[in-house]
């Protein structure tokens, strides 16, 4: 009896798997034209100064509307796009269109106002790729965004193995006035040591850290050790995630420089992000 049920088991879940793996070639296969036929955009979320509530800036975040499955997480498509290799050609496209729509931005605001940065997420393989400058390089040149608006967020993985490559090509970039900041910070074990050896901008309190920071007194002590910390290296301090009026104020309290998250404002489409700002 067991050994039947084990077996239908068995069959069960190597079917399941089959299914997940022909769906991952199905979707890869889909997303490499996406992009020309238009189902891939950006969408634009802001993010604000703590210190006096101004936004300083947007973070662009890659959406896929399929024409049958309808949005796809980018979860599951940033992470085939990453094992397929279309990163090496999505990340360019992306890169290009922040950048032109950060120009526009600047074009519908006040003359006087700062302008404002846009941040762009990099996937370990664009990084490893050692194409990036070129690729930022021709971006800035092209579309004519100031290097210093351009933020680059990588994730630890990123940076993980070959930290004298990754240190080399952001020491590179942050000398063009690129911003890198760190993306998803504290969530690795070993973020402190990256710090030591990987230059960055800035860093990016992950979400679960914020999401209980009021409940959680252990979550609000690192979150403000992690801003601590950052100050004294002299970087900047995002937090990802602000849901609530509460987490807000005890961030600011907390002296955390920048802030991004639901209760702030949703990711938007170019066009609305625009009207916003108008
Ligand atoms: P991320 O870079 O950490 O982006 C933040 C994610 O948190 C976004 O999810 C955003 O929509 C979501 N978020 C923002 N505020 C809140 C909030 O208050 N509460 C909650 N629960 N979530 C919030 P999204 O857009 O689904 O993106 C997921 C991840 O996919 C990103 O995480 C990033 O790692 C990756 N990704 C998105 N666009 C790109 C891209 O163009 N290139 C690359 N390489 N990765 C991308
Ligand atoms: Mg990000
Ligand atoms: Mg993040
Ligand atoms: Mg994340």
């Amino acid at each position: 009896q067991a050994k039947v049920a084990g077996k239908n088991c068995y069959r069960f879940y190597s079917r399941a798997m089959d299914q997940a793996v022909e769906r991952r070639v199905h979707l890869e296969h889909e997303l490499r034209g996406a992009w020309d036929r238009g189902e891939l955009s950006l969408v634009y979320q802001p993010v604000y100064r703590l210190g006096d509530g101004a936004m300083v800036g947007a973070e662009a975040l890659l959406r896929w509307r399929h024409p049958e499955q309808g949005l796809v997480a980018p979860s599951v498509f940033i992470d085939v796009a990453e094992q397929s290799g279309l990163i090496e050609t999505l990340g360019p496209q992306v890169l290009r269109a922040a950048c032109q729509d950060a120009v526009r931005w600047q074009h519908v605001r006040p003359a006087a106002s700062e302008p404002l940065f846009v941040s762009v997420n990099v996937s370990p393989r664009q990084l490893r790729s050692g194409d990036l400058p070129n690729v930022v390089a021709a971006c800035l040149h092209d579309t004519g965004l100031a290097a210093h608006n351009l933020h680059l967020e990588l994730t630890e993985t990123a940076v993980i193995g070959d930290e004298i490559h990754a240190s080399n090509l952001l020491a590179r970039l942050r000398s063009t006035g690129v911003k890198v900041w760190l993306d998803d910070f504290g969530t690795g074990f070993s973020g402190l040591s990256h710090l030591r050896r990987v230059p960055v901008d800035g860093v990016k309190i992950d979400r679960s850290f914020i999401a209980d920071v009021l409940r959680d007194p252990d979550d609000l002590a690192l979150t403000t050790a992690i801003i601590a910390m950052a100050h004294s290296l002299g970087i900047t301090v995002v937090a990802e995630g602000v849901e609530k009026e509460g987490q807000y104020a005890v961030l600011r309290e907390r002296g955390c420089d920048l802030a991004q998250g639901y209760w702030l404002g949703h990711p938007v489409g170019a066009d609305e992000f625009m009207t916003l700002l108008g």
